[in-house]
């Protein structure tokens, strides 16, 4: 476990700009660089050489100013009036349209409130051209979506953002109490009619279950449990668009940032934490009925304490774009590493009925063809 109390590495200010020109230089997801989108300029990001570290958990429930940072010297953040989502981007970027609900962002940027800084970060993998294009070839293959959703590619309007989730490593000591069920067979005498049609009685062996109390302690040591710090997506759509290649962690560096937009975290650590019980229960719980062994076990109680708990705040890269459709708001979004899609299809009504209306006016034609010769 390592304990720090230094102000995050994020604070420190540094400006992306092209020598050449001067020009506001962009973080290029082929090669890694910072690139000058007008001279094509190229800076690389020096590797960092401090590790990726676990923060203790207990120090940040309160944390001092002095463990809060912004995401960058720059950050502006805007939240969206619609669905409450906060993004962070630095200038010139602009707010735009919001990329979790697709509402046009008319609330003034302001400049970014410190928060827990993250720790690491997987860089955008695949370009902003590469993301639109596997989602035109996942549109190809959806019939009858709405053109809403296809303006959503055409017009390009699919934005890179970073999503916040949340590490945890913890000890975990579990108290349980329960029973343990053994097998034995017993002999059973029964009645049946043979094919003369005569009562016979005849036996059998029977499996019951002699159930004894057990009680025990179990201990696990739990690594990387992943919780998403966002609620603007749907758990189901973030396990979906899963996995995510954490071993290729980067340490955090604003300049990564330059030309995306990050998500503020909505889910507090305290309460991530709690999820990330929730993650970790069937764990134990396989852990207590191994313990109990025996051929059944009945659980009666389980109490766990968590130690030595530390955490990492992670930006994973995704491509995401929202279109509302009859009142409701879809989402289409890109594993921006792996090129993954995922994302709502509702079915157009209209387009549906025109198809069907054109099937049978074609069975109307063909039928009166073939009765008029
Ligand atoms: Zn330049
Ligand atoms: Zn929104």
């Amino acid at each position: 476990m390592t304990v720090d109390s230094k102000p995050s590495a994020v604070a420190r200010p540094r400006s992306y700009t092209c020598p050449g020109c001067s020009a506001n230089l962009l973080f290029e997801p082929q090669d890694g660089c910072l690139t000058c989108p007008y001279c094509g300029r190229k800076e690389m990001i020096p590797e960092s050489a401090t590790e990726i570290q676990e923060r203790s958990y207990e120090q940040y429930l309160q944390p001092r100013s002095a463990q809060m940072g912004t995401l960058a010297a720059t950050a502006l953040e805007v939240k969206c009036d619609s669905c409450g989502a906060i993004v962070t981007f630095a200038p010139p970027d602009v707010a735009g349209e919001c990329a979790f609900c697709g509402t046009k962002i008319v609330a003034q940027p302001k400049s970014a409130d410190p928060l827990v800084a993250p720790e690491a970060l997987l860089p955008f993998g695949i370009t902003a051209k590469q993301s639109n294009d596997t989602v035109k070839n996942w549109l190809a293959t959806r019939w009858f979506a709405p053109t809403a959703l296809k303006r959503l590619a055409y017009q390009e309007s699919i934005e890179g953002v970073y999503l916040p989730f949340w590490t945890y490593d913890a000890n975990t000591t579990s108290f349980y109490t329960g029973q343990r069920g053994e097998h034995y067979y017993d002999t059973e005498t029964y009645t049946e009619s043979d094919e003369q049609g005569n009562t016979v009685t005849r036996t059998r062996q029977v499996q019951r279950t002699r159930w004894y109390p057990a009680s025990g302690t179990v201990t696990r040591w739990v690594d990387d449990i992943l919780v998403a710090g966002t609620t603007s997506i749907s758990r189901a759509r973030l396990t979906s668009l899963e996995p995510w290649d954490l071993h290729a962690l980067k340490p955090y560096d604003p300049a990564f940032l330059s030309g995306f937009k990050a998500q503020r975290y909505q889910v507090e650590l305290a309460e991530g934490f709690e999820h990330a019980k929730v993650m970790i229960a069937p764990l134990i719980e396989q852990d207590v009925r191994e313990d109990i062994g025996g051929d059944e076990q009945s659980i009666g109680n389980i109490s766990t304490s968590y130690s030595a708990i530390t955490f990492k705040h992670l930006l994973l890269p995704v491509y995401i774009g929202a279109y509302r459709f009859q009142e409701k708001v879809y989402q289409v979004m890109v594993n921006a590493r792996t090129g993954e899609v995922q994302g709502d299809r509702p079915y157009s009504f209209w387009k549906i009925f025109f198809f069907v209306l054109l099937l049978v006016a074609l069975i109307g034609i063909v039928v009166f063809f073939a009765k008029s010769r």
